[in-house]
């Protein structure tokens, strides 16, 4: 079968491979993959910044946001044929950790962890992959065409989670929300938070095209300014784009009881001068909560999936800019300005 592969630590390997059919020790539960979502993850394991084969091969599988349809499936697994289900990305460590064991592998304390097309397993960027009943998630038939957005998905709904627990602590009556990055992650985020009801402004450096009118039509703001120009005081700010300087404004821009919470990764060795003193100082007259998030357990999937059924398909199939067949993966890798999430059809 065709699977899209990178040799890890070996720059721009990326190639069209033709591998055996996934072995049946990969688990009872066929699965004939219809797409797969590319992200700066996947840029940064072309670039071999990143990437780990699998312990027996020398090639990687790329792709872990994915969808795919059950082909089989064991009975009294719940998965028929037919069913729209999407891999979990990472799997608990060996070990395993308490937090692993406890089905909390996105909290894994060890780094043993494996990752579908990241870190020691293969990716989804293949025609056919196997996985144990519940290393998958069955989604609404209705998100068949964009249900490979749930992986992005899962990483907003961990953090919404996270904020509501961390509001939790004591008297928590959001009512704006920040979100910095008008990229997928920051969009699904700011549906997420237009759900709650909540008056969610989000923030990029584009004044026009795509972004403004799927953040309008969303019924939320969209600004090019920065967040202190705004003068937006948010209660919950999300931040999506790592960039240092913006990090900054949001850890010093949210209201009184604010929870920021960061997934956006940032490089490193990039230098930005702060008065930590001052940041203190109004963190703690102010209550406030920075934290960080990544990655995203089975509770995630299902609250992400969720969020997908009941939000306007027309909106979120137009947060997919375009769809390119497998053998054109140089293409899909190809970044254009107006790209929001790239994705590979694999049936092509
Ligand atoms: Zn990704
Ligand atoms: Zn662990």
């Amino acid at each position: 079968m065709r699977a899209l592969t990178v040799r890890p630590g070996i720059k721009d390997s990326l190639a069209i491979d033709d591998l055996p059919e996934p072995p049946e020790s990969d688990g009872p539960v066929l699965v004939e993959s219809l797409a797969v979502g590319l992200c700066g993850t996947d840029v940064e394991i072309v670039a071999a910044d990143y990437g780990e084969a699998p312990p027996d091969a020398d090639v990687l599988v790329l792709g872990h946001e994915n969808l795919g349809k059950v082909a089989s499936a064991p009975a009294g697994s719940d998965l028929a044929p037919g069913d729209f289900v999407v891999g979990i990305v990472r799997r608990p460590d060996p070990e395993p950790c308490r937090a692993c064991a406890g089905g909390e592998w996105d909290m894994c304390r060890n780094g043993l962890y494996t990752e579908h097309g990241i870190k020691g397993l293969h990716g989804f960027a293949r025609e056919r992959w196997r996985a144990q009943p519940d290393a998958v998630v069955k989604v609404d038939p209705k998100l068949r065409d964009v249900g490979v957005l749930l992986e992005p998905t899962t990483i907003v709904a961990k953090g919404w989670e996270q904020i509501e627990r961390i509001g939790a602590r004591a008297f928590f009556e959001p009512k704006v929300v920040a979100v910095t990055g008008a990229g997928p992650v920051g969009l699904l985020a700011a549906l997420l938070g237009v759900q709650r009801g909540l008056d969610v402004h989000v923030f990029d450096r584009v004044t026009a095209g795509l972004k403004p009118d799927l953040v309008a039509d969303l019924g939320a703001t969209y600004h090019s300014t920065s967040l202190p120009d705004s003068g937006v005081r948010p209660d919950i700010v999300i931040e999506c784009t790592g960039v240092p300087a913006v990090v900054v404004d949001v850890i010093t821009h949210s209201a009184t009881d604010g929870v920021v919470c960061l997934a956006g990764i940032s490089p490193v060795g990039a230098t930005v001068p702060v008065d930590i003193g001052a940041i203190n100082r109004m963190a703690v007259l102010q209550n406030d909560v920075v934290f960080g998030t990544v990655n995203a357990n089975r509770r995630h999937y299902e609250a992400g999936a969720a969020a997908l059924a009941a939000a306007d398909q027309a909106w979120l199939s137009r947060l997919i800019t375009r769809r390119v067949a497998l053998d054109d993966f140089t293409d899909a890798f190809d970044r254009r300005s107006d790209d929001v999430k790239v994705v590979l059809d694999i049936k092509k």
